[in-house]
């Protein structure tokens, strides 16, 4: 990959270097430019939208890029989620050239452009820095950025994004790939490195800390060491983002296919306890949550298998033992095992809904989930079928799955339900049989009548 890379002198002449000698100190002088010979991004695995929108936008008398995920996972030979593109044409421009485009975004303005299913996001080049925020007033005292829509050259637009792997740019007038910043040494050397000051840009904007964890975890990459040092420094101004935000961001963190080590790598760097601090309570105590590491286990299996996973069974295993001890603490006040486990449920997720709001179609999702578990210890009667036809059977009786494969000392009672559920058709023998008595063949005239 390196053969034939070259960096832009001041007076642009091209010129032939030895790639580690130029990119051993961050940022480089001058930016890299990678010819097409020289790397592996084909215009085949850019989705239609985004080239679409990269040759209009060029043929409009534009500066067009590919920028952030997209450049980043082509080069490291994988699937980018998305397409970026990024452009010296205002968002006003982008919407005249395209009759599928909308402006989104009250902090800054974004294009939309609509392809099917596919949206290719706009962005104009933004200088985003502190500095330039500063400026114009637009930094909170912590140094949090409230507004970044100061536009900008492409070279502002790619110092103010977050990490070194997410600045680089592919021209489709060219297709040569533009490197400010030593990016393609730290995608080689599988490296996460913040740009500029790590204090000034976590203060800037802390989900950054997040982020950086998203990737370090699913591209498989080490922290800088400088990066790694702010993070735990900066983690707990996590605790002014807004909640909305950070449950996008948990989603995404968890349902990267590397949630695994994205959680190890949360605790490791002290923001576990900034996300849930109920359940960080207890991680911290038994050194270690055998279920929640059990479940991140097996969601990272289902996203490989290409099965759907829920944030509802992923909070529902994340606030589990808080919930549970919350249950156990109302019961010995004298609540019922009902009421406890009710009010359990609601008051952990309220608490929780305060650092990460969690929408409530998927609190109410985890509040079944838990209310499910006690009732699969009762199999006596027609109670196993009434639980089987509950629309959220599966996703509860996954979760006692969950808990047996955590050693909650749950097997008999999992077994019990998965083969009473195989057993199909003879599930009244089944039921019979943990009863000790005779299966009957059909209900009673006089009992169907009751029911009806
Ligand atoms: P993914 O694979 O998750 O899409 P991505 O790098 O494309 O990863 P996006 O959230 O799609 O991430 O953002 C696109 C680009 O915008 C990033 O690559 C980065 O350059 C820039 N960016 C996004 N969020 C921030 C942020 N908080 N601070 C600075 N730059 C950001
Ligand atoms: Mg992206």
């Amino acid at each position: 990959m390196k053969v034939g890379w070259y960096y832009t002198h001041p007076t642009n002449r091209l010129k032939p270097n030895d790639l580690l000698d130029v990119v051993s100190e961050h940022p480089l002088s001058h930016p890299l430019i990678i010819p097409r010979s020289a790397h592996q991004i084909s215009r085949a695995n850019i989705s239609e939208g985004a080239l679409k929108v990269l040759y209009r936008l060029k043929d409009g008398g534009f500066d067009a890029y590919l920028v952030g995920g997209g450049v980043r996972d082509l080069l490291l030979g994988r699937t980018p989620k998305d397409f970026d593109v990024a452009t010296d044409a205002r968002p006003e421009q982008v919407k005249e050239l395209f009759r599928n485009c909308r402006l989104i975004g009250r902090r800054f303005r974004l294009a939309h452009v609509r392809f099917g299913r596919e949206i290719v996001e706009v962005a104009t080049f933004r200088a985003g820095h502190a500095q330039a925020a500063q400026d114009a007033g637009q930094l909170s005292d912590e140094g949090r950025i409230l507004r970044d829509n100061v536009y900008g050259s492409m070279e502002e637009d790619a110092y103010r994004r977050d990490f070194s792997i997410n600045g680089l740019y592919y021209n489709i007038r060219d297709f040569s790939v533009i490197d400010y910043m030593g990016a393609m040494q730290d995608l080689e050397t599988g490296v996460v490195r913040i740009i500029g000051d790590p204090a000034v840009r976590f203060r800037e904007d802390p989900v950054r800390i997040l982020r950086a964890i998203r990737f370090a975890a699913k591209l498989d990459f080490v922290l800088e060491p400088q990066t790694a040092a702010s993070m735990c420094e900066f983690a707990p101004l996590l605790k002014d983002i807004p909640p909305a935000r950070l449950f996008d961001e948990v989603l995404k963190l968890f349902l990267n296919g590397a949630a695994s080590r994205t959680y190890g790598l949360l605790c490791e760097f002290g923001v576990f306890e900034y996300l849930f601090p109920q359940t960080a309570k207890y991680t911290a105590e038994q050194s270690g949550y055998a279920l929640l590491e059990q479940a991140l286990e097996n969601t990272d299996l289902r996203l490989a298998e290409d099965k759907p996973v829920t944030p509802g069974f992923l909070f529902a295993a994340l606030l589990w033992e808080p919930m549970q001890r919350l249950c156990a603490r109302y019961k010995a006040q004298g609540a019922s095992d009902y009421d406890a486990l009710e009010t359990a449920g609601v008051d952990v997720l309220t608490v929780q809904s305060g650092r990460v709001a969690l929408p409530r179609r998927f609190a109410y999702m985890a509040r079944e989930i838990w209310q499910l578990q006690p009732r699969f210890e009762r199999r006596r009667g027609r109670r196993p079928f009434g639980l089987l036809s509950h629309p959220r059977f599966r996703a509860a009786y996954d979760f006692l799955l969950l808990r047996a494969q955590a050693g909650e000392g749950v097997d008999e009672l999992a077994t019990w339900w998965t083969e009473f559920q195989e057993s199909g058709a003879t599930g009244e023998k089944r039921t019979a049989a943990a009863e000790g008595r005779p299966a009957r063949r059909r209900r009673s005239r006089r009992s169907k009548r009751a029911r009806q």
